[in-house]
């Protein structure tokens, strides 16, 4: 296959509907695969690997790797690299929708790497985690902005929903920064790679954790407003001023374990 000068293939025009920001800093790439460190037991899956800029690294390390691409325009760019590799496999899929249990097995879960479209990453990431179980880490390329939100701790202005959730289910490590220069074409925004370790076990663990999730979605839906505003509706028969925590703080204030705890007062 026939490359230009930064790797890319001199046919695909690049898609903003599908959050194509392609990679073409070779010390960028190299970092984001340090990071990850696949080995040749590793049951990788890469999400959007575009034209193969994180692909072709892994492939020298572990063999064993599904990718899930949705642009149908990339695969023949992907096979023309790839379909010589014994352990690769392209699904031409949403990973929106993309059913992750499939990929694993009890003995080998899933390490999930991926420079991700900025547009789906929040809903794909909440996706990923409901397959908490079955990863054993994820690393991902994401929009700075996120990447704060997801390591905020309380008190913070980023903290919210997204840090709430998913430092209940990972540990969360923001491992370095990306500028708009290191793609073409270039995001406005600035980038960062993320490591999401699922926590096993939790920390702190719901009874019901689909019910810790509607409380914190809950508890934030208005920010500026306090505790006792934003939960006033949550559950009639529930008193909150038996709860041992102050309900005239903002939702930004009440740590991981002040809300499981909470959760469990609420719905034993
Ligand atoms: N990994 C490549 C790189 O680093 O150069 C491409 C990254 S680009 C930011 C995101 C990739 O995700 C694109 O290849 C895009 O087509 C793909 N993509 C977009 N939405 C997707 C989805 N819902 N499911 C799977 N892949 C998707």
């Amino acid at each position: 296959m026939k490359k230009t000068h930064n790797g890319l293939s001199p046919t695909h025009k690049a898609r903003k509907r599908f959050g194509q920001n392609f990679l073409i800093d070779m010390g960028i790439i190299t970092g984001i695969v340090r990071s990850v460190s696949p080995k040749a037991t590793d049951n990788m899956v890469e999400i959007g690997p575009g034209q193969g800029a994180i692909t072709s690294l892994i492939v020298e390390h572990c063999q064993n790797l599904n990718v899930i691409e949705l642009d149908r325009d990339l695969i023949p760019i992907l096979l023309a690299q790839f379909a010589n590799i014994k352990g690769f496999k392209i699904h031409q899929a949403d990973a929106l929708k993309f059913d992750f249990a499939s990929l694993t097995s009890s003995d080998n879960p899933l390490r999930v790497v991926g420079n991700l479209p900025y547009n789906i990453s929040t809903p794909l990431i909440f996706h990923l985690l409901s397959f908490q179980s079955q990863i054993k880490d994820m690393h991902f390329m994401l929009q700075k902005e996120v990447v704060l939100r997801l390591c905020a701790q309380p008190g913070e202005k980023n903290y919210g929903r997204l840090s709430v959730m998913t430092q209940y289910l990972c540990a969360v490590e923001n491992l370095f920064d990306v500028p708009p220069e290191s793609f073409d074409p270039r995001p406005k925004v600035d980038s960062a790679i993320v490591r999401l370790t699922p926590h096993k076990p939790l920390p702190f663990t719901a009874n019901h954790p689909d019910k810790l999730a509607h409380l914190v979605k809950t508890a934030f839906a208005q920010r500026r407003k306090t505790l006792r505003n934003n939960l006033k509706n949550l559950n009639e028969t529930f008193n909150f001023e038996t709860l041992d925590l102050d309900l005239s703080c903002r939702p930004e204030n009440v740590s991981l374990e002040q809300y499981v705890t909470m959760c469990n007062t609420i719905w034993p």
